[in-house]
């Protein structure tokens, strides 16, 4: 197998250096930033250079359509390949470049230029494009995660309106979003996939509720959403009343290959590594011992992760589907992840479980650790992927 880049990738990776040497603020090289930060940075908080910062990122992303790399030029996107856009995640990822856009250019964006009017992709793909309006994403209720079809949010036709009554659980960057893609139950006598309708709500809307929900982590990422008789207009409504089950599927040609996740636990391996080379001395030999054999399992598993995500994208270069083996790829990196945070936390011993500046690391072991556990569980559990690798991938009948 020859994983080299072919002479156009080499110099399409070479474009994307360059680009991050010349374009990334030195704000963002100094201290990463997460996803929730940016979306804060872009609402203007308190921090001056930082939201400069971000308002310059946003702004060269923007101009150049990578904000929705995989969009159609058409609709202001960047029309790129799979490949190329595994390319530009792969040095963003290396340079710890933040991507802006989240899910309104992950999932709403593709959803409207496939199935949205024309006033609807008027009205709102430009907003996404230049990074400007925040989405979340109404799905999981308190009952209804896995079997999402089971939802029973409703809403009631009334004129030109529909009144939605019912709870959302999970929506992350609710408290942050202008706007919400929601699923709503619209027929209950349907079988429950027919039933159900995908809309779109202003988060200002009257008798819209969000109320935080802490992480273990102590982080403020999801909420609860309330719906209480919130009025929606019928323009609002994507695709036809009661087909929003079959809407939610359309995702254009995003590369799945999860690489991101490799780059980033690659790097963090080799921070521990480092830090090992110099503080061993700190540790029991016994101790030494038994840290260092599972970093050598870590790092062997790193690499498997990372040709897990090759796979996938030549599947996607050859213009293959990739279904059981994006599973396996989401499923290996996230339980890596939480394979590489525990060996982290045992390998700063007593240390491993503070959360203190004093700490090696600043204490972010710790806070990898308790961050590590939900990514088993965002965007499909590993029961429901290994469902799927089971089922589709390995052709077994169902339980
Ligand atoms: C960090 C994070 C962010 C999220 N953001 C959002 C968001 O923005 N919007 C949104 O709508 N939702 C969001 N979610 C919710 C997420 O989609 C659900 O948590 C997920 O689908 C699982 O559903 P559940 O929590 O109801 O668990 P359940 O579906 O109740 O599952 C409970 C347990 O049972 C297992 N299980 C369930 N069904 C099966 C089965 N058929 N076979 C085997 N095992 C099974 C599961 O694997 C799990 O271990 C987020 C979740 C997390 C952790």
């Amino acid at each position: 197998m020859d994983w080299r880049d072919t002479p156009e990738q080499a110099a399409w990776r070479s474009e994307v250096r360059t680009f991050l040497g010349t374009e990334l603020p030195e704000e963002f090289r100094r201290q990463e930033v997460t996803a929730d930060e940016l979306i804060e940075l872009r609402r203007g908080g308190q921090d001056g250079p930082r939201v400069d910062a971000f308002e310059r990122w946003r702004t060269v992303l923007a101009e150049r359509g990578w904000i929705a790399a995989a969009w159609p030029r058409a609709y202001g996107g960047a029309g790129m390949t799979p490949v190329d856009q595994f390319v530009l995640n792969q040095e963003f990822a290396e340079a710890r470049a933040p991507q802006i856009g989240g899910l309104g250019v992950m999932m709403l964006g593709p959803t409207l230029i496939a199935h949205g009017t024309e006033e609807q992709k008027k009205r709102h793909l430009g907003g996404i494009l230049r990074g400007e309006i925040q989405w979340c994403q109404g799905y999981s209720e308190p009952g209804s995660g896995s079997d999402l079809a089971s939802l029973q949010t409703r809403a009631i036709r009334d004129g030109d309106d529909f009144v939605i009554n019912g709870q959302k659980i999970w929506t992350s960057g609710a408290h942050l979003s202008d706007w919400c893609f929601m699923l709503a139950r619209t027929d209950p006598d349907a079988p429950k996939h027919r039933g159900i309708t995908y809309f779109l709500v202003d988060m200002k809307t009257p008798g819209i509720t969000v109320r935080p929900l802490v992480n273990m982590a102590g982080a403020h990422h999801f909420n609860e959403v309330f719906f209480e008789d919130v009025r929606v207009p019928l323009e609002n409504v994507v695709g036809e009343i009661n087909r929003g089950w079959y809407l939610g599927t359309t995702t254009l040609d995003f590369e799945r290959s999860s690489i991101g996740a490799s780059v980033g636990q690659r790097q963090a391996i080799e921070r521990y590594l480092a830090w090992l080379r110099e503080g061993r001395a700190e540790m029991a030999p016994t101790d030494y011992e038994a840290v260092r054999e599972q970093w050598a399992e870590r790092w062997i598993e790193v690499q498997t992760a990372t040709l897990l995500a090759y796979r996938v994208i030549s599947m996607q270069a050859a213009g293959q589907i990739p279904n059981a083996e994006a599973s396996i790829a989401k499923l290996y990196a996230s339980e890596l992840g939480q394979r590489v945070a525990r060996t982290a936390v045992k390998t700063l011993g007593l240390w491993g479980g503070i959360v203190d500046r004093a700490a090696p690391f600043n204490g972010q072991a710790a806070l990898n650790y308790l961050a590590s556990v939900p990514q088993t569980i965002a965007g499909g559990t590993s029961e429901i992927q290994r469902n799927i690798i089971a089922t589709r991938g390995l052709g077994l009948p169902r339980a």
